[in-house]
């Protein structure tokens, strides 16, 4: 086809589209931004809710263009209809508000850059088809399904690659009256590119992540445009992510394959490549074997999972830091009164193969966010997630508001604080004993169906107990009480004559512990005492005693 019929053709196929590209690369012109700024881009599909590993890419992308001035925006790729689903997009936005990764622009906030929506950028992505049709570089396929599955299917029996390139390529040389004939009688096509690659040959690309790559050329004559003139994926990134000026494309790995297509992509519209980032997969351990996290079988694969178990956001993110930058850890480590904002990350420091998702760990590093809050902080943030998901227990803080702070503040002010909760409903179960309601004689049930407390001690211990000592007065005190009683004073001494003693403090520590608390351990137990007051020990006793049946 001469350049006249191309140029023919190109009305033909497109009648509707009246601008030329360069109208698009007038009015989105570079972004004037500081050396070394990054435009990155998230690209969900509004599939309903955001993956575990899309979080994750999001995350990527807003730390990268943070920490370099640069400019982090959301496009809704939304041009799989068959993907999408009814407010889909509304809650994409709410999962990145809920870990507060908020894009400099986007179909909600707007930008200069927009539509910020696939669906309503066709005219744009047919603009530059039509322009590829002038140039030869793509070409209208009328292909039916079958004839493709015949191809396919000759393709597996010859073993050969599979797709629509080369002599497999039928359409790609019809002539302008064929076209013509075909489409007035009520063909229906798609628009293929006309690949000028060769696989003999290679290309090499550099990823960020995953470094040298080499690739033989692509020679696949893609769909661009479907049968309803909406773009295919590989299409939309690359006039996208030209359009919108995308300095690193940062997205899952399943796409390296893709690079020799996209690559080839850039080159022809006349494009400057961008620098790709590909992350690992987000994967999961199960009976020794590591897969891939799954939205089917996975709660935590759904990033609002989090929220109703009650992990906080920010111990979320603090996890998705440690697992972006191997060396993030032993960086908070040293600098837990920093924020993830204060560290540099790297591409070189991001994990090649799988990237392990670690719900122990996690948990792990939750307790130490806990462990560095208040008391106050602690109860505002349980009290916050408990209205959301345990009104009953909301209401119950509310009403103890005053002393539930002064339990959750014990042991804040030590050198290495407690490491007792991962999660805002472990504060319930692990401060039960805080209030009154909630502490019932079955709490307990579990400690003393093995063990016989000797209540006895107990009460006549509580009739010499003085609250207004200090801590180590008190201690002291206890284990003149625990000598008195045939105790030892310390677990060396008991060990060296255990037939000499009821047992050590420890042991009397426990009782008075399992009474008050109906737990084995807690924090500090003076302090447990000096909060709920000499008539509420009394009352526990009276409990524990209904619960042993004592008179
Ligand atoms: N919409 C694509 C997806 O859902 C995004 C891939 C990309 O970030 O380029 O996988």
């Amino acid at each position: 086809m001469n350049q006249e019929d191309r140029n023919k053709l190109a009305e033909l196929l497109f009648p509707n589209i009246d601008k030329d590209r360069n109208y698009y690369e007038e009015k989105y012109p570079e972004r004037d931004l500081p050396d070394g700024a990054m435009v990155t881009r998230f690209g969900p599909s509004p599939t309903g809710f955001v993956h575990m590993g899309s979080l994750f890419g999001s995350f990527c992308d807003s730390v990268f263009a943070k920490q370099s001035n640069g400019i982090f925006f959301l496009r809704i790729e939304d041009t799989d209809q068959k993907r999408s689903v009814e407010n889909g997009v509304d809650g994409i936005f709410n999962d990145l508000d809920a870990f507060d990764i908020i894009p400099d622009e986007s179909s909600r906030v707007g930008g200069n850059y927009g539509p910020y929506i696939q669906s309503e950028r066709t005219e744009i992505y047919q603009t530059y088809v039509k322009d590829l049709i002038k140039q030869g570089y793509a070409y209208p396929c009328f292909m039916t399904e079958e004839e493709i599955a015949d191809i396919r299917e000759e393709q597996e029996i010859n073993k050969t690659k599979l797709g629509i390139y080369g002599v497999y390529a039928q359409d790609r040389d019809l002539s302008l009256d064929e076209i013509e004939n075909k489409i007035s009688q009520g063909e229906e096509y798609v628009i293929r590119l006309k690949s000028p690659g060769n696989d003999k040959n290679e290309v090499e690309i550099v990823d960020c992540v995953k470094g040298k790559i080499k690739f033989p050329e692509n020679d696949m004559d893609i769909v661009l445009l479907k049968k309803d003139g909406t773009p295919t994926y590989h299409l939309a990134h690359v006039i996208d992510d030209h359009l919108m000026h995308t300095t690193h494309v940062i997205r899952g790995d399943e796409w390296v394959s893709s690079i020799p297509l996209h690559v080839q992509l850039f080159d022809i519209l006349g494009f400057k490549r961008p620098e790709y980032v590909h992350t690992a997969a987000i994967t999961k351990k199960e009976n020794g074997n590591i897969r891939k996290l799954s939205k089917r079988k996975d709660p935590e694969a759904k990033v609002s999972y989090y929220d109703e178990v009650g992990i906080p956001i920010d111990a979320v993110k603090l996890y998705l830091a440690t697992i972006l930058n191997s060396n993030f850890e032993e960086w908070y480590l040293q600098n837990s009164d920093k924020t993830i904002d204060d560290f540099t990350f790297t591409f070189d420091k991001m994990a090649i193969g799988g990237t392990l998702f670690d719900l122990d760990k996690l948990n792990n590093i939750s307790k130490t966010y806990f462990s560095h809050k208040s008391g106050e902080d602690v109860f505002e943030e349980t009290l916050n997630w408990a209205k959301r998901h345990d009104k009953e227990y909301a209401k119950l803080l509310e009403e103890n508001k005053e002393n539930m702070i002064k339990f959750l503040s014990i042991e804040k002010d030590s050198a290495r604080p407690r490491k007792d909760i991962s999660k805002y409903s472990d504060v319930r179960e692990e401060f039960s004993y805080a209030i009154d309601e909630l502490f019932i004689k079955e709490n307990y049930s579990k400690l003393t169906s093995e063990k016989n407390y000797d209540i006895a001690l107990m009460e006549k211990y509580v009739e010499t107990l003085n609250l207004k000592q200090t801590n180590e007065e008190w201690f002291e005190g206890v284990k003149e009480f625990s000598v008195n009683n045939g105790y030892a004073s310390n677990n060396k001494e008991f060990k060296k004559a255990p037939d000499a003693y009821k047992g050590h403090v420890g042991d009397v520590c426990e009782i008075f512990r399992v009474v008050i608390t109906g737990r084995t351990a807690s924090p500090d137990l003076y302090s447990i005492m000096q909060i709920l007051g000499i008539d509420k020990i009394k009352e526990r006793i009276e409990l524990y005693k209904k619960f042993k049946e004592i008179d």
